[in-house]
């Protein structure tokens, strides 16, 4: 009997607001523990919350963004909970009226077919502490500093059928929160978490199984790895005719393995209610109006003008498009080199090598745009080789200074100069009796094989600075010459 895996995902994208949103506290990732929370995020009696705008206005942006449904009332619920981290004893949520209504978006698979998956809701709600396990021994501490930051939760519909299609999902959530900056998209530090919603059921069954959710998952390699693991162990237990209990789970990339955290049986019951401490949030038509006509480019958007625009291949469009910063660093480079396909390379290649193994983002990187594009045009004057170029980028990473002053401090600008070049060619040659002999006995059209040993040869007199295309150029003819 074949399988059939049903995914939902719930995305937490915190919002790039500079305070909390019921309060004028920070919310900077960092900080010393218990600096940035204040009266307000800790509920202390006396306190009232006061809604911070720029949270709405991001979840509208978000909203219009994915063309979904906006609701122009919207409405602040309490989560009625106890846990050491919130200590309000309850979260405020949207449940019954969120902000953004019913959507879609299109994700794009390896197959090279699209498929649309529907978004439920996006409400806004705060975030809560964090318990620190590692720090003492045998006790927890409680880290109040990100307790109030805005969240944007993000609710899909049970679209999904496989671990691919949630990556690309929430790749394209990502690449959309990013792009119109309403987040930092840096999963590391948890501003973008996902919430993986899995069952399976057989193939052509129109009911859904009963799902578990693995919580809190930070990074798109741990989503792919905790979806095809569950389906796997779905599939198992009910293959031994077994059941699946709805329970919430938990992700161990150590052990790449997910395990009980609590079942659904022992679930809260949040008595959510309306708070009363926040007035629903009515807008209206322009005001959504002002925000829609505000949105920056959308990646979809993006990538098409990449490939229109730059000529670039549908991949790298993807990808350099996927995520703004690397967008806006490759405009930079393509437009000052006029060369979008060298600019392309570099940025997929060497850059994001260099980037993965320091394990930093493009807008980390110590070699900015303008630096970059000033090596490239080198490699395009026939300065110097893209050899060379690798030697100099390395050293430009590494904070020794712009690609002119390390091609000269380093010597490695390429010999350009005709008479140089022939007389290293001249001199290869005549060092090199036995090549030249063969050379002179093999018939014309196996010739142009034999070149490479003399290029070689040629590169290493020159220590690979004489230009490879001059040297070509005057090889042949001179090895031709002494055929006859
Ligand atoms: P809750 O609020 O209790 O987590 P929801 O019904 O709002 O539950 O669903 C949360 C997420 O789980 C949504 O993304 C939804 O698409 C997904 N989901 C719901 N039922 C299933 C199921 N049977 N299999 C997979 N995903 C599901
Ligand atoms: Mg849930």
């Amino acid at each position: 009997m074949e399988w059939e895996a049903v995914i939902g995902l719930e995305i937490h994208a915190q919002l790039a607001t500079t305070t909390k949103i019921f309060s004028g506290a920070s919310t900077a990732f960092g900080a010393e523990a218990n600096t940035q929370a204040c009266a307000v995020d800790l509920a202390l009696p006396g306190t009232l919350p006061v809604f911070n705008t720029k949270a709405l206005e991001m979840a509208v942006m978000f909203g219009t963004a994915i063309d979904a449904e906006i609701n122009k009332t919207s409405v602040f619920d309490r989560k009625n909970y106890f846990y050491p981290d919130s200590p309000k004893g309850y979260q405020t949520s949207q449940l019954f009226y969120p902000i953004v209504g019913t959507g879609s978006l299109e994700i794009e698979l390896s197959d090279g077919n699209s498929k649309l998956i529907g978004v439920t809701r996006a409400h806004l709600e705060e975030d809560a502490g964090k318990s620190l396990h590692e720090k003492f021994p045998s006790m927890t501490g409680i880290d109040l500093n990100r307790a109030g930051t805005p969240l944007l939760e993000i609710v899909s519909d049970p679209d999904m059928s496989s671990a691919e299609e949630a990556v690309a999902y929430a790749k394209k959530i990502h690449s959309i929160v990013t792009s119109i900056g309403i987040c930092d998209g840096n999963m590391a530090e948890g501003s973008f978490r996902v919430d993986c919603n899995v069952s399976v059921r057989h193939k052509g069954e129109q009911k859904l199984g009963n799902r578990t959710e693995t919580k809190n998952i930070n990074s798109f390699r741990f989503i792919e790895k905790a979806i095809k693991g569950e389906i796997i162990r779905q599939i198992e237990i009910l293959e031994d005719g077994g059941s699946i209990p709805q329970e919430t789970r938990l992700y161990d990339a150590e052990k790449d393995q997910t395990r009980t955290m609590r079942s659904k049986e022992e679930a809260n019951d949040y008595r959510y209610f309306p708070c009363p401490d926040l007035l629903p949030i009515v807008i209206e038509d322009d005001y959504i109006d002002a925000i829609r006509s505000k949105l920056p480019e959308l990646p979809d958007a993006k990538r098409q003008r990449f490939s229109e625009q730059y000529n670039l291949a549908a991949k790298d469009a993807a990808v350099i498009s996927g995520n703004r910063a690397q967008a806006d660093y490759f405009e930079i480079v393509a437009t000052s080199t006029k060369d979008a396909k060298l600019a392309a390379n570099w940025l997929l290649g060497e850059m994001a090598k260099t980037l993965n193994q320091n394990d930093l983002q493009i807008d980390q990187s110590p070699v900015d745009a303008q630096a970059l594009a000033a090596l490239l045009l080198r490699i395009k004057d026939n300065s110097i080789s893209v050899n060379a170029a690798r030697q100099v980028f390395e050293a430009m990473w590494n904070g020794e200074g712009s690609a002119d002053q390390i091609i000269s401090d380093k010597g490695l600008k390429q010999v350009t100069d005709t008479g140089a070049i022939e007389k290293i060619v001249r001199e290869v040659i005549a060092n090199s009796d036995k090549q030249v002999q063969q050379y002179i006995a093999a018939e014309p059209d196996k010739r142009g094989k034999m070149l490479g040993y003399f290029m070689g040869q040629i590169m290493k007199a020159s220590k690979g600075k004489a230009n490879p295309g001059q040297v070509q150029g005057l090889l042949k003819p001179i090895l031709d010459s002494l055929c006859n």
